[in-house]
């Protein structure tokens, strides 16, 4: 018998408005095992949806296809096929980038990321997850890597029901891989750095962040130096921050193996170093902010805004009239109209007029889905102080 899920009217309402997910409540009755690619239905309508099951999580349904019958093996193949031939058209100038980003390529909860001749992988859900193994005779075939890390640490795994581990899975993955990103290269930790390694959803800021860059720049939340050093090489000097050790030493190791005399790197929390820069009249001429997610769920939200107005009021004040500000904010959470309410009640603090320069997204190996709001996290706003 084929897995089925009887899925009520709303369910099936927000499936017909674009959304991959249809949420426990509005599962009625289910017969399949964790993981299944089950038939969707409706006590009223008979539609042809296929999605994955998770026995635990909240997001009980993820669509997968709209299509009447389904090979799995054949669809796996021509999604990832896609997926990777969508990066080989975006001109993508380094060696490390995000071959799938999940429901944006069709596969709900799968990453994969590419770091050379390696491959990253990320099952975040029953699905995909029982699926490892074709997945990666799959990406073997198509990508030949000389090996695969399934990363499977993130959190987001327990809400599944999913143990977390980091195990190779096929061929070797050293523990450190050299990676290039415009001019600068740096080593790469795919076993314990953040995320798979990198911040690869912010290459294209770093890449954009280099063509406003001048006079003194200040990298505020560095982690191993992603603006920082895609700055270097244009502005006369750059001071970077951040508050973890690790990320310190490494940020020094880059700026050290790519010859930038001019990146200075410091530990400290920004909040308090970037109190004591304006007590002690610094000024810069290039601010970017990139600080973790303040808001990580809707509870958080009005403690993230009064963070990120803090640091933005900040930024304002230390920058030069006619200097530039980069701004990110990675909460989904706050949202672009937010975070710009945010900014524009820091400058109006700050008592400066600041003008509306660009609006930036994360990188395009990271696709934001139009019908999915919860898919555009990542937003870098560039002001100038004018
Ligand atoms: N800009 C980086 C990514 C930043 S990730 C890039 O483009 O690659 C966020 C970083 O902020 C982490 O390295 C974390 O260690 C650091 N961080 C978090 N809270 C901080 C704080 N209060 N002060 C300084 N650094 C902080």
């Amino acid at each position: 018998m084929t897995p089925t899920a009887v899925v009520s009217r709303r369910g099936l309402d927000r499936i017909r408005a674009g959304h991959p997910w249809i949420y426990r409540s509005d599962v009625l009755s289910v017969s399949a095992e964790p993981g299944d690619l089950v038939r969707v239905v409706s006590d009223r309508e008979r539609s042809a949806d296929w999605a994955f099951f998770s026995s635990e999580s909240q997001i009980a349904l993820r669509l997968v296809s709209h299509q009447d019958a389904i090979d799995e093996r054949t669809l796996l193949r021509e999604r990832l096929q896609r997926a990777i031939a969508y990066r080989g058209t975006l001109g993508i100038d380094a060696t490390a980038c995000r071959l799938v980003h999940g429901e944006a390529d069709l596969l709900p909860s799968l990453i994969v990321d590419q770091y050379g001749e390696y491959l990253v992988v990320q099952t975040l859900s029953q699905g995909v997850d029982r699926r490892l193994p074709l997945i990666t005779e799959l990406l073997v075939d198509l990508v030949h890597p000389r090996g695969i890390l399934a990363r499977n640490d993130p959190r987001v795994r327990r809400l599944e029901g999913l143990e977390e581990q980091v195990e190779v899975i096929h061929g070797d993955v050293p523990d450190q891989i050299e990676t290039r990103e415009g001019a600068a290269t740096y080593v790469v930790d795919v076993r314990r750095g953040q995320k798979t390694g990198l911040f690869l959803d912010q290459r294209e800021n770093h890449l954009a962040a280099a063509g406003y860059a001048r006079g003194r720049a200040l990298d505020a939340f560095t982690y191993q130096g992603g603006f920082a050093l895609a700055m270097a090489n244009r502005c006369e000097s750059v001071l970077a921050l951040d508050s973890s050790t690790a990320a310190v030493m490494s940020t020094r190791q880059h700026a050290e193996r790519n010859g930038l005399a001019n990146v200075e790197v410091r530990e400290a929390n920004v909040f308090d170093e970037l109190r004591e820069l304006q007590v002690s009249g610094e000024q810069f001429d290039t601010i970017v902010l990139d600080p973790p997610a303040f808001a990580k769920n809707r509870a958080s939200v009005e403690r993230a805004i009064a963070g990120y107005k803090e640091i933005n009021l900040r930024a304002l004040k230390l920058l030069r009239t006619g200097g530039t500000l980069l701004t990110c904010s990675c909460s989904y959470n706050v949202d672009e109209a937010l975070f710009l309410d945010v900014l524009g009640a820091a400058a109006a603090d700050a008592q400066v007029t600041v003008s509306l320069v660009e609006k930036r997204m994360q990188a395009r190996d990271h696709p934001v889905l139009l019908n999915v709001p919860e898919t555009y996290y990542l937003k870098c706003i560039v002001l100038r102080k004018v």
